[in-house]
This record gives C-alpha cells, sequence and structure tokens, in this order.
C-alpha cells in the first residue's frame, strides 16, 4: 500500500486568506464595506495572547479591520457584557469574537450568548448551533468549517452517501462537525469516551474526524484503508529528542502509523490548525455583507 496524501492545510488556509483578500478588496471598491473584526482578551494567558495576536495580524493581512480590546482579569461580567453590547450596536464591527477562556468570575456562556448573533463569527451562539443543526444559513464554527473545506477539497463532490465518523462530542468541534457531514449526505457516526470498540467504528469510516485531545489515539488499527484521516487535536508532549524540557505539538492521530492505510491525511502541525483563523477571516467577511446587505463571495 502506498502513502496517504499529505493534505497541506497551511498552503490551503494561505489560499484562502489570498481569495478573502480579493474579496475584501472587492467589497470596498464596490461598496466601500470593510469586515471589521472585534477581538476582546481577558487577563493575561498567554496562549490566549499568542491567538489574539495571530487573528488581528492575519486580519490586516487580507484587508479587514480588527480592534483588540484587552481588559484585566479582574474584569467583573457586567463590565464585559457591557463592553459586548456596546460592540453589538457599533455598524462598523461585523464579527466579535471573545477569547476563550474566561476567568473564574465570568460565565462563559453569558458572555457568548450576549454577542449578536449575526456577528458571532466563532459560531458558539445557541441560535447559530440551532441554525446549523436546522439546516438554516448560520455562521458555522471556524474548526469544523476549516475541516469541511478540507474534505471537500479532498474528495471533491462526492461526500454522499460516504460513512463518516467524528470522534468527539464538544460543542465547538465534534457536533457542528457531524452537523456538516450530514448536510452533505455522510451517513454520520458520533463517537465519544463512552463509544465501545472504538477501532471497529473507527474502521467504517471513509472519513473519520478526530476531535479528543489525546495524543496519538488513533492508531492505525482505526483507519479504513484509503479513508481521508482529519486530524483536529492539538497536544503538547515532550520531545526529549530535542533537548531536556523541550515540546512539540502532535494530533489525535498517530500519523506514521495511519498514513500507511489512510487515503489521505491533515499532519499535525500544518493541517487542521491554520485552517481555524482563516475561516474566522471568512466568517467575518460573511457577516459583514449580510449586515450590509451584499451578496457573500464564493470563498
Ligand atoms: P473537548 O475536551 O471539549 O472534547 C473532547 C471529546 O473527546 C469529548 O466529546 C470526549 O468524550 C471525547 N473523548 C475523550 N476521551 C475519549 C476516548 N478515550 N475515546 C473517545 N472519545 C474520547 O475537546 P475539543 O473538542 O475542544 O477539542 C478536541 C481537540 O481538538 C483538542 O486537542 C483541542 O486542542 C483541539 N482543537 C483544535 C483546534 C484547531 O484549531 N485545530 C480548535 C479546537 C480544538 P465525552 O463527551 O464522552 O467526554
Amino acid at each position: 500500500m502506498g502513502e496517504a496524501k499529505r493534505i497541506d492545510g497551511k498552503a490551503f488556509a494561505a489560499a484562502l486568506r489570498g481569495r478573502l483578500a480579493v474579496a475584501a478588496g472587492d467589497l470596498k471598491d464596490r461598496h466601500d464595506l470593510t469586515p471589521g473584526l472585534a477581538v476582546v482578551l481577558v487577563g493575561d494567558d498567554p496562549a490566549s495572547q499568542v491567538y489574539v495576536r495571530n487573528k488581528v495580524a492575519q486580519c490586516a493581512e487580507v484587508g479587514m479591520e480588527s480592534l483588540e480590546y484587552r481588559r484585566p482579569a479582574d474584569i467583573s461580567q457586567g463590565d464585559l457584557l457591557t463592553l459586548v453590547e456596546g460592540l453589538n450596536d457599533r455598524r462598523d464591527v461585523h464579527g466579535i469574537l471573545v477569547q476563550l477562556p474566561l476567568p473564574d468570575q465570568i460565565d462563559p456562556a453569558a458572555v457568548l450568548a450576549a454577542i449578536d448573533p449575526a456577528k458571532d463569527v466563532d459560531g458558539f451562539h445557541v441560535i447559530n448551533a440551532g441554525r446549523l443543526a436546522t439546516g438554516q444559513d448560520s455562521l458555522v464554527p471556524c474548526t469544523p468549517a476549516g475541516c469541511m473545506l478540507l474534505i471537500k477539497d479532498t474528495l471533491g463532490g462526492g461526500l454522499s452517501g460516504l460513512d463518516a465518523v467524528v470522534v468527539g462530542r464538544s460543542n465547538i468541534v465534534g457536533k457542528p462537525m457531524a452537523q456538516l457531514l450530514l448536510r452533505e449526505n455522510c451517513t454520520v457516526t458520533v463517537a465519544h469516551s463512552r463509544t465501545r470498540d472504538l477501532p471497529a467504528v473507527c474502521r467504517r469510516a471513509d472519513i473519520l474526524v478526530a476531535a479528543v485531545g489525546r495524543p496519538h489515539m488513533i492508531g492505525a488499527d482505526f483507519v479504513k484503508p484509503g479513508a481521508t484521516v482529519i486530524d483536529v487535536g492539538i497536544n503538547r508532549v515532550a520531545a526529549p529528542d530535542k533537548g531536556p524540557g523541550k515540546t512539540r505539538l502532535v494530533g489525535d492521530v498517530d500519523y506514521a502509523a495511519a498514513r500507511p492505510v489512510a487515503g489521505a491525511i491533515t499532519p499535525v502541525p500544518g493541517g487542521v490548525g491554520p485552517m481555524t483563523i482563516a475561516c474566522l477571516l471568512r466568517n467575518t467577511v460573511i457577516a459583514a455583507c449580510r449586515q450590509a446587505g451584499v451578496a457573500p463571495p464564493d470563498v
């Protein structure tokens, strides 16, 4: 058996950003519309700071506005809600993202519920989750949206009737991923920590999406020959070969073991990860167009 195709999410995300830059330029020229993203960062979690910096930098790269709101870790829930409500009212802000996690005194559900669903570019609001589940236009969570773009690019239009298995049932990845696959007429199984004989369930999958958070859990014996394997997991593990105290990122899939069996597979890093921010920008463009009454570009 040959090696699976390596699905290059980094290159796909760069190409998507290129298309978004063209679309943003077109919106500016034809409609005097510049999509604007407001990013709210509470506290000083180093990982969150890196994510926010990347989001702001990539907005600039595609010609979109970004506004960054940094607030101290001891901000009250009331003050944070007031900030979100102010952003809801601003016409130049088309997307609002509150970086998670939030400090303990703040209920993340209350904050997410306060975001105008039309500006909910993370797609986490219950209105958007409900719209996705009932087949209506919605803002789709960025990571599963990015996975779906990679799956369609790999398999072309022919997803109808394929068996898809999603391992993980979180609200931000597993469940919306299952909805998107169902929308494409896949036969979808959602597996989780109580699933019996997970390898056998996974071996049924023409499309296998792993969103678990357990390094290298999915081995070769989970993969049907020729399957498309999408690894959402991002796990930091010790890398003694790189030196004492060093770490590296690995996925939920044992890439080296699964690649000889799969038909196509995403690496970690460089697979799903880069697609997430690109899809955030895409959602912001879509949200801006809908708010302005302009047809969203097909990107
Ligand atoms: P959650 O912790 O919210 O969900 C994990 C899911 O995996 C749960 O449904 C859980 O089942 C299931 N699970 C846990 N252990 C097992 C097991 N042994 N067998 C089968 N299922 C299991 O994680 P997220 O969905 O937020 O994230 C998943 C992974 O994706 C993480 O590594 C995260 O870092 C990564 N991620 C990557 C992103 C990207 O940009 N590429 C974005 C978001 C997440 P149960 O419900 O029964 O507990």
